[in-house]
């Protein structure tokens, strides 16, 4: 089938990683711009590829280019609905490629092309060839199929403000609906690949934490392959209401991690937070010192207040694990009614950088818009907290509650030890109806011991 195309293509390049010292060239990533995405059109051109822009000839080595992924699909059974899935699989099948990777999705990809690729004559139309020769293998609901790669800066500009309208917009549809809406979620296990006991469960309200899949995405996704990664998952019993435990997601998080993930709270990072897998838009981390939670993203290369930064977070967290205290999310959940709930929601956000408050600021309550700091006005936890405290974030009343709780009970705790016990080791209550009761071994704490005298 690839006869053209000069690397090799295969499932078994899926896991392959492409590090700076072996990179030819860079395409999209954090330090510049890209996006992918798919449109299900009434006219398409079968089979056409178009690169705009330089092709890997006509770049340099070690260079850094933007970069856009366009496809544009036809065919009678195709909806709009499909894009989202359709779209997510862009990066199972570039990875197909020997010498191609591709990272994370919608307009935060990452690619890189190897040094032995280019050489051995690879190039962005071999990359287009073979999409549409696997997406038409793939799906075969496909009809027609054209692929646009681009690397002219300001045509990846325009195409990303394109791509993020349509994000947008599939993302405000599932905003309508509610989990008390629904009898099934979703399940997806396409990240197993790397992280093998992660399970992502979606729902209206928590939408997959690659940012890529929500609700209606997975319904649709599951309606065109049934077999496939993503699956039904039975509601079942509401376990609790505020943390988001269902008795379908634990069974389905059970099964579904051979036994490893016990249950799930959709709603809270303790206990037992959703598991990650390393696609994750952002991390929300339990900031220890504050009692708050802080949440940073992909895009973020400063130090987090935990003193690490997002790279190190994610090694730390990822790769399927459940860790209490870290729960990789989308961006999109950040604009749910039930985020991190069960944690107090926004009331217990201490921090987040700029470009993600700006993102979600609609869906901040208005009255704790100017309470959550930014690297703009604290990192460190002592600046954290002394902004916290002028601006009367309302973590600042946890604080003074939990101290007087601590209080109470230390002072209950010295109230216990100061009580003069009396140690019996064995005492008889007295009883009646020939029933006998004996304490043995009994410590008796009494604030008072009257000692009357017989009469
Ligand atoms: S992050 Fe979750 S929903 Fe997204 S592709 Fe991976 S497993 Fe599927």
């Amino acid at each position: 089938m690839f006869e053209n195309i000069p690397v090799n293509v295969g499932a078994a390049y899926e896991g392959e990683r492409i590090r700076s010292a072996n990179m030819f060239v860079e395409l999209a990533g954090p330090k510049s711009i890209g996006a992918e995405l798919v449109r299900v059109k009434e006219d398409v051109e079968d089979g056409r590829i178009k690169v705009i822009g330089p092709d890997l000839d006509e770049m340099k080595q070690g260079e850094r280019h933007p970069f856009g992924i366009k496809i544009e699909i036809a065919g009678k059974d195709l909806e709009e609905d499909l894009e989202g899935v359709i779209e997510r699989k862009i990066h199972e099948l570039c990875n197909y490629v020997q010498g191609f990777m591709h990272l994370n999705q919608r307009d935060q990809i990452w690619c890189r092309v190897s040094v032995e690729a280019k050489e051995a004559g690879f190039r962005l139309k071999h990359l287009g060839e073979v999409l549409i020769a696997l997406f038409k293998e793939e799906f075969n609901i496909i009809d027609k199929i054209s692929v646009t790669l681009i690397t002219d800066e300001e045509k990846v500009k325009e195409f990303v403000e394109e791509a993020r309208k349509v994000y947008e917009k599939r993302d405000a549809r599932v905003r309508e609906l509610s989990e008390e809406d629904v009898d099934v979620f979703y399940g997806c296990v396409m990240c197993q690949s790397f992280a093998p006991t992660h399970v992502c469960i979606v729902t209206p309200d928590r939408p997959a934490l690659c940012g890529a899949m929500n609700w209606f995405d997975c319904r649709a996704a599951h309606k065109i392959d049934p077999e496939g990664p993503i699956f039904e998952v039975e509601k079942g019993e509401v376990i609790d209401e505020i943390r988001g435990e269902y008795s379908g997601a634990n069974d389905a998080v059970l099964e579904k991690s051979q036994g490893t993930i016990e249950k799930v709270y959709l709603h809270s990072v303790f206990e037992y937070p959703h598991t990650s897998c390393g696609c994750f838009e952002a991390i929300a981390f339990y900031i220890p010192e504050l009692d708050g939670i802080g949440i940073v993203h992909r895009n973020y290369k400063g130090e987090t207040p935990l003193g690490i930064p997002f790279s190190t977070m994610a090694g730390q967290c990822s790769g399927g694990k459940q860790v209490e205290g870290f729960c990789g999310l989308s961006i999109e959940y950040m604009r749910s009614p039930k985020f991190l709930r069960a944690d107090g929601g926004y009331e217990r956000i201490v921090w987040m950088p700029k470009e993600i408050k700006e993102m979600v600021f609609d869906f901040i309550p208005e009255e704790l818009r100017d309470k959550i700091p930014t690297e703009e006005e604290a990192v460190t936890i002592e600046e954290i907290k002394e902004f916290l405290k002028e601006k009367g974030h309302p973590i600042v009343k946890r604080w003074k509650e939990e101290k007087e709780v601590t209080k109470e009970k230390k002072e209950e705790k010295e109230e216990a030890e100061e009580t003069p016990a009396v140690y019996a080791p064995e005492l008889a209550l007295p009883t009646s109806g020939g029933v006998r009761i004996v304490l043995k071994n009994a410590k008796i704490y009494a604030e008072k011991i009257i000692i009357k005298k017989k009469k």
